[in-house]
């Protein structure tokens, strides 16, 4: 319960059409991907609801990393080095964004995250000394992936997918109900939102962005949003507080430790999920200045930058869009 709850993104459903005109939505949801998925539509079946749900189920299968028998954990444990297309795509796109973020975001980071337990009744950061030594085993340039064959340099080398896997899942459930001529929906993967068209009165969806700080109900503010996916990555999504210290679970690549830039969320407004997913945390990992850079510089991606002391920053192509509450 306490997942759905903290949820990242809140979908305030502002406003309204007259009751009486308003369609009734059709619900599916279930707790997967370690999170609570909610697939509503506005206009279309429970069956294709459902069918999206389930298809989410199938990306679990390749992409968990709490599952054994995932395709990942395969791949990790060097079972095969052909792999489907879908983990092929999904680990070339991670590379190419740790090039992009000069390694800010790198999906090499698995022997580092490994090391934590954010669910653990007494949760504790892990030793400095296996820290630096996890370390070693990163880097976005030693994974080289080939059609389906992904090729590893260190043979140590532990892929983590945790900061991509959701996006792009959001995008293949997109790009399934489209197909079923759904034009009208809401794909929530805990944080990761993807927007199908419009509300069905025509208006743009207003989507909430989560207050760090109290209530995790409270939106510190909202988005009109059409045909876009919006991903938050915010340090309170999985952490804990010790000795007055809070770790969290977006970690640098370069210290192997959580990545402190003043930040407490980033919330990226793309055409993809998958690049908002990757962009998300990479400029968490960046921090303001630098994350900004990188989104202006990127045609068709905005951001919303939410500091520790809850100042709100919002890219060139959102000024006059956030709404603040
Ligand atoms: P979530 O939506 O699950 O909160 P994020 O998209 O914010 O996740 O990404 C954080 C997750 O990505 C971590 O839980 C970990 O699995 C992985 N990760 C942590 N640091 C990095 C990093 N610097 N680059 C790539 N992946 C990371
Ligand atoms: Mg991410």
């Amino acid at each position: 319960m306490r997942r759905m709850l903290s949820l990242a993104l809140l979908l305030l459903l502002l406003g309204g059409c007259a009751p009486a005109a308003a369609p009734v939505p059709v619900e599916a949801g279930n707790f997967l991907l370690d999170t609570y998925v909610s697939i509503r539509l506005y206009d279309g079946d429970e069956e294709t609801a459902r069918e999206a749900l389930e298809l989410c189920r199938t990306y679990e299968t390749i992409f968990s990393r709490t599952d054994a028998d995932s395709e990942l954990a395969r791949l990790n444990r060097r079972e095969s080095d052909t792999v489907s297309q879908e983990l092929a795509d999904v680990i070339a796109l991670g590379l190419e964004y740790g090039r992009l973020t000069g390694g800010a975001f790198d999906i090499t980071m698995g022997t580092v995250t490994r090391l934590w337990d954010f669910h653990a009744q007494e949760p504790a950061p892990p030793e400095a000394a296996a820290v630096a030594e996890a370390l070693t085993h990163v880097g976005w340039e030693k994974v080289h992936v080939e059609g389906t064959s992904v090729r590893f340099d260190d043979p140590e080398t532990v892929l983590d997918l945790g900061g991509i896997a959701k996006g792009y899942i959001a995008d293949r459930l997109a790009e399934y109900l489209r197909a079923e001529g759904v034009t009208s929906a809401i794909i929530d993967l805990g944080g990761n939102l993807c927007c199908i068209g419009r509300r069905p009165d025509g208006r743009d969806f207003q989507v909430g962005i989560r207050r760090p700080e109290g209530e995790q109900s409270q939106s510190i503010g909202t988005l009109p949003i059409r045909d876009r996916s919006v991903v938050t990555s915010g340090w309170y999504e999985r952490c804990f507080t010790l000795d007055g210290t809070v770790y969290h679970h977006i970690l640098s690549p370069s210290t192997g430790w959580p990545a402190e830039t003043g930040l407490a969320s980033v919330t990226i407004v793309s055409g993809l999920g998958a690049d908002g997913d990757a962009l998300s945390t990479a400029c968490f990992v960046l921090g303001q200045e630098a994350g900004l850079a990188l989104v202006e510089s990127l045609e068709g991606v905005e951001a919303v930058f939410i500091g520790r002391d809850l100042t709100v920053t919002v890219s060139s192509g959102l000024a006059g869009r956030f709404s603040p509450l």
